[in-house]
């Protein structure tokens, strides 16, 4: 086991740096070839919304008795990520990145709409026109702003692949829904597994954003996206590259795959949990699919050990949860017994 304090390149949610908690079967320690999982739910989470996280760091430790499912497709295309920057360096990054369809932030608190404009309008210049432009509204508008600006970015784009959360709520997506052309996703909205189904109720989205880990692993992952029915984009929650693979994995093993994944976050850290040659990184727009968790090398992770203070906080939060991942889902006693 390992607690880790990665900095961050970038802040984001508000953090500068990401910690995260990698485990693996406690009486394998010693044995290479057990399998890790990463245990991240952000800090602010409360015990009862960190469980799926730690599901799903179980499941990649082999410690649900649920392999990785086999991969339909050997990689997966990602989007590459434009924040709320100029013109110019929106066209360097989306060059930079050799991906096929990048999504663009907009709606960013303190700018204007000219200023969404001059990006799409560069990302689009700088992917030419087989790439796909998306962009990410973040919860940022109200209906009226989202429909102008989504009508007004559409053009400017010559035709966006879709806008992912414009507004807060389920019921604003849907009457966005109502009045766009452009299909909506629901990100935000989606943050437990009982969301998807809500948002498919009320007509409110045309894609489902998932993410592995809050969504409890991939098994989990797959019976929902089967469940609701959406065309489904994997994106991270700014895991390391141990809880990355397992959405790659996921997104590996859907039946259907029409849009690339929001999956090559491991830029936005300035360090990682694994290897270099073992590190999630894309290459040419897509990632490969693993089939299995990255091997971690602990003792080279020292550098990035996370304080006393806060790694037994992490041990806590960790035992606490434990006791509520038992749901009949069958664990392995022995191992669940040595991290408590
Ligand atoms: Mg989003």
């Amino acid at each position: 086991m390992a607690v880790v304090a990665l900095p961050m390149r970038t802040r984001f949610r508000g953090i500068t740096v990401r910690e995260t908690l990698l485990l693996r079967r406690a009486d394998d320690l010693g044995d290479t070839a057990a399998p890790w999982g990463e245990f991240c739910p952000f800090t602010e989470y409360d015990d009862d919304e960190a469980v799926p996280w730690l599901r799903c760091a179980l499941e990649s430790a082999g410690l649900l008795g649920a392999p990785w499912p086999a991969p339909r497709r050997a990689s997966v295309p990602v989007n590459a990520t434009v924040p709320a920057v100029g013109p110019a360096q929106a066209h360097r990054i989306v060059v930079a990145s050799g991906a096929g369809t990048a999504k663009v932030k907009v709606a960013e608190r303190g700018q204007d709409p000219a200023e969404d404009l001059a990006r799409v309008e560069a990302v689009r210049d700088a992917l030419g026109p087989a790439g796909r432009v998306r962009v990410d509204a973040n919860a940022g508008w109200d209906v009226d702003a989202a429909v102008a600006a989504i009508t007004t970015l559409d053009r400017a784009a010559g035709g966006l692949e879709y806008v992912e959360q414009p507004c807060p709520t389920v019921e604003e997506l849907a009457a966005v829904r109502r009045r766009v052309d452009v299909p909506v996703a629901a990100d935000e909205s989606i943050r437990r597994a009982g969301d998807p189904m809500r948002v498919v109720a009320a007509q409110a989205a045309d894609v489902a954003v998932v993410k592995v880990a809050p969504l409890g692993g991939i098994a989990a992952s797959l019976r929902i996206a089967e469940a609701i029915g959406l065309p489904c984009v994997v994106s991270s929650a700014v895991e390391s590259s141990v809880g990355l693979a397992a959405g790659l994995a996921l997104a590996g093993a859907l039946p259907e795959l029409p849009h690339a994944c929001g999956l090559a976050t491991t830029s936005l850290l300035a360090a990682d949990t694994v290897a270099p040659g073992d590190a999630v990184v894309p290459v040419g727009g897509a990632i490969a699919v693993p089939t299995a968790p990255p091997p971690v090398p602990v003792a080279a992770l020292a550098e990035h050990a996370a304080s006393p203070d806060r790694a037994s906080w992490w041990l806590d939060r960790l035992r606490r949860v434990l006791r509520r991942v038992d749901d009949g889902v069958p664990t392995d006693p022995g191992a669940v017994d040595a991290v408590r």
